[in-house]
């Protein structure tokens, strides 16, 4: 995989990087921005990282993470080059009006590296962007075997842990080949699978479970689609924030005869963020892009202004729409 020559070209010229990512980062965004900022540093560029704080608690163990700075805090002051990673899209990377509007004024050279699938992608960017691989840290993967760096530990970690969150730990349809190929060359470097997947996976606190048993006993089984929710109150009830849901919806499609999974998130009074799933050949990426949302075959989300009932009507009628219901 030979990564586009614009954007290497980019990489080698340029001096300074500012790297941004999707607003709720998760393994991936963190773990591909983290290495490719680490891995342009060792080519001793200038590289500011910015994502939104606070940083989810089961990624504090990526190296440099200290090193991230704040989304609320953004300046372009000296940066030749924003790179816009995992997303394909500036308004994926915040709903803040004034932190996109400074995004938009910045003048110098734009990159996208994603993997998602899109028909609206920037258009004044160099955009690598192929939707066959499972991770935003695929790319990057190619991106500094092409540009011949060595691996280290940090890149590795990083690395390892956009792989196993963006395929489940080698469960979902995208664990590929490639993607265990990959994952040898970053072991060999110095992951350690068993400790990186506890930290992913096995670290929830009392108060993210107490917020899982509620979405449990908001359930609602209607064969092939199961749908649950996460109202304002259960958020205050249980002390938690929208970064705590990552991954509840995975869990519920355990079901043998569920193939679809909705999770509607109340995150303010009439605004609420959905999350799809689904097994096999059914494409909820499709579904999120007519809610003006997006994401992959599998796994895709969308926004939507209404309230949590509504939401669900809504979706109902387009799963009929589509014979999935
Ligand atoms: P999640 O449900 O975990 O938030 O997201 C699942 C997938 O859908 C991710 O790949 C994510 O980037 C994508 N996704 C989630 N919400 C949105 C959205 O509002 N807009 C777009 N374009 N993609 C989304
Ligand atoms: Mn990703």
């Amino acid at each position: 995989m030979i990564p586009p020559k614009g954007i290497i070209d980019t990489l080698e010229k340029e001096n300074s990087f500012l790297i941004l990512t999707h607003s709720t980062p998760d393994g991936d965004a963190l773990g591909s921005s983290l290495a490719l900022k680490i891995f342009l540093e060792k080519l001793n560029k200038k590289v500011e990282f910015y994502a939104e704080k606070p940083i989810p608690v089961q990624y504090r163990f990526l190296p440099g993470i200290d090193s991230i700075k704040d989304l609320k805090n953004l300046s372009f002051e000296n940066i030749d080059v924003l790179i816009l990673l995992d997303c394909n899209e500036v308004n994926r990377v915040t709903y803040e009006r004034k932190i996109l509007e400074k995004i938009e004024l910045f003048s110098g050279k734009r990159i996208v590296i994603d993997h998602h699938i899109t028909d609206r992608e920037e258009k004044k960017s160099l955009t690598w962007l192929d939707p066959q691989k499972a991770a935003t840290g695929i790319l990057i993967y190619y991106l500094i075997k092409n540009m011949n760096v060595e691996l280290n530990e940090e890149i590795a970690y990083n690395l390892y842990t956009a792989l196993i969150v963006d395929t489940g730990n080698f469960q979902f349809d995208n664990t590929t080949e490639e993607a265990f190929l990959i994952a040898r060359e970053l072991v060999k470097a110095g992951a350690r699978p068993s400790y990186i997947y506890e930290q992913c996976f096995e670290s929830w606190g009392e108060s993210r479970f107490k917020l899982f048993l509620k979405m449990l006993s908001n359930l609602e089984l209607l064969p092939p689609l199961a749908v649950s929710y996460i109202s304002k109150e259960d958020f205050q009830e249980t002390h938690t924030t929208e970064p705590d849901t990552e991954r509840f919806v995975e869990f519920i499609r355990i079901l043998k005869d569920i193939n679809l999974t909705a999770l509607f998130r109340e995150i303010e009074k009439d605004f609420i963020k959905v999350s799809l799933r689904s097994k096999g050949n059914i494409d909820v990426s499709s579904i999120a892009r007519e809610f003006g949302g997006g994401g992959h075959k599998n796994a895709a989300g969308y926004r939507i202004k209404s309230s949590i009932r509504d939401a669900r009507e809504q979706l109902l009628e387009k799963l009929k729409k589509y014979n999935l219901l």
